[in-house]
């Protein structure tokens, strides 16, 4: 019995340090069973996310075997897939780490209440955020809808010391049959983005962790002046292992404090846009609808279109509006697109032209490798206006001032618009051959006057008041 094995149920964990459920995995004495399974839940997110978790599967299948350890990839509801190998293995328990998300919630608690009712035990860990949910509270003893007290709550805590990488892990007496990762296509609706969006990933724990490094190093004294520049590769791109777990916002957190106490300048502004993650999650948590639903129900009767030829030509960088094109090119061509230009587009579709956040939303899911679902639907709600501590709607971002101010020289629009730039090239290479855009194909004018999409949006402003 006591060499039955512990079925460790990977997801957006993809670590071996900092990993709370492998630290009760050894606690346990028991051989480990490591298993990714292609569910409906993960095949159902968008092509970039869904072929970027491909690398991150792969690049933690290695890291397992180095260990002697093997990942066995299965296909089908998650709950069918866990009972079969119990059945096949004798596993009497299986574990994993929380997410928060509706989806991923709602899976979970019919997986654990299955499996529970079947006689294995199943247990879940941190892991994915800095502070559980539902242990930050406000002092009435709710949620936080504002992220400035929030911040100041979990800046005073300590989020717990992350741990070493196991050093050794016992497989089973034999492995279990498992698919091959090649046969899932993942990369299949990538077409031919895949090849290109592929420089720029960064790949694996050793590679998050030394992203970390690196921007410890060598930028995070520039990060507070500097984190806005569009052109300027200031911050520390670890959105995308974050999204996969290849890092532990532990980890994260712990490195900042400590260059934050040795000194470093923007280390404190570093550590707060940290939380913002943590606060996405501590919303989506309480507040699942805020993924589905404006977060203000007031916002239910606002006029957004729904989608609409405009919005295909935002989609394609094609609006006229240089910083919007740029940015949406960055996005289509990288799989991320930076911060300030996020919020410049997403405000964009929302005021200028008047559409939905979620048809926004939905493209950044499909095309962003840093998809997360509660810090997607937190930033356009913030952006649209409709979300919890949300800007007003009537602060409506003018693109061309936005980019004189946070692209001053011009850089960012050169690389992503300008015909021979590389940024140009890769997204000509990875745009589908249907949108016909190549590096010389004209810039159209713009599709909508900025002052006459700012009198629109605020015109509907007022009829939602009145
Ligand atoms: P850094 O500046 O180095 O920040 C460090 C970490 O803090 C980030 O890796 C990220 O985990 C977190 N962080 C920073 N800013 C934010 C923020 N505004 N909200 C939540 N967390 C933040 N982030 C995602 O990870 N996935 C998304 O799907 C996503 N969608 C967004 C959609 C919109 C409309 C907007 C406005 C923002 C979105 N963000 C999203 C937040 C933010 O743009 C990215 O986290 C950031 O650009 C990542 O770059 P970085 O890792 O270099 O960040």
């Amino acid at each position: 019995m006591t060499d039955s094995p512990v079925i460790l149920w990977f997801r957006r964990d993809l670590r071996l340090a900092d990993h709370p459920m492998l630290t009760a995995a050894v606690a346990s004495g028991r051989p480990v069973l490591p298993v990714f399974i292609l569910d409906h839940e993960t095949e159902a997110q968008g092509a970039a996310a869904r072929w970027r978790l491909g690398l991150a599967v792969a690049s933690f299948g290695q890291s397992l075997a180095a260990l002697g350890l093997r990942l066995t990839l299965r296909r089908g509801p998650a709950l069918a897939v866990l009972q079969a190998l119990v059945a096949e293995t004798g596993a009497r328990a299986v574990m994993w780490s929380r997410l928060y998300d509706p989806v991923s919630r709602n899976r979970d608690a019919a997986v654990k209440a299955a499996l529970t009712a079947g006689g294995v035990s199943a247990h879940s860990f941190a892991g994915h955020v800095l502070h559980e949910p539902w242990t930050i509270q406000t002092g009435q003893g709710g949620f936080y809808r504002v992220f400035t007290p929030y911040w100041r709550t979990v800046r005073s805590l300590e989020p717990g010391m992350p741990s070493a990488a196991p050093k050794a892990l016992r497989g089973p007496d034999a492995w279990p049959e498992g698919a091959r990762l090649e046969d899932w296509a993942l990369g299949a609706d990538m077409g031919r983005g895949a090849s290109v969006v592929a420089r720029y990933q960064t790949v694996g724990e050793a590679a998050a962790q030394q992203r970390l490094g690196a921007f410890l190093d060598h930028r995070v004294e520039r990060y507070q002046e500097r984190r806005d520049f569009m052109a300027e590769a200031v911050t520390s791109g670890l959105s995308e292992n974050l999204t996969y777990g290849e890092i532990g916002a532990r980890q994260i957190w712990h490195a900042g404090w400590r260059a934050m106490q040795e000194g470093a300048a923007g280390a404190e502004t570093f550590l707060k846009e940290l939380v913002w993650r943590d606060f996405a999650h501590h919303l989506t948590f309480h507040a699942p609808e805020i993924t589905t639903r404006n977060w203000k129900p007031e916002w239910d009767g606002f006029a957004w279109l729904p989608d609409n030829r405009q919005a295909e030509a935002w989609r394609r960088g094609m609006t006229g509006e240089p910083v919007v094109d740029a940015a949406m090119r960055q996005l289509y061509a990288t799989g991320t697109m930076h911060n300030r230009a996020r919020m410049i587009v997403a405000s964009y579709l929302t005021k200028h032209l008047l559409t939905d956040w979620r048809v926004g939303q939905a493209w950044f899911a499909d095309c962003l490798t840093d998809w997360d679902p509660a810090s997607n639907a937190m930033g356009w709600q913030w952006v649209a206006g409709s979300g919890p501590d949300a800007a007003p709607y009537f602060r409506i971002f003018n693109p061309a001032t936005q980019a004189a101010k946070f692209d001053p020289e011009g850089q960012y629009l050169h690389h992503w618009l300008d015909p021979e730039a590389i940024g140009t090239l890769d997204f000509c290479a990875a745009a589908p051959k249907s949108w016909a855009i190549g590096p010389k194909t004209p810039r159209p004018d713009p599709i909508i006057a900025l002052d006459t999409g700012r009198a629109r949006a605020l015109a509907a402003l007022a009829a939602r008041k009145a």
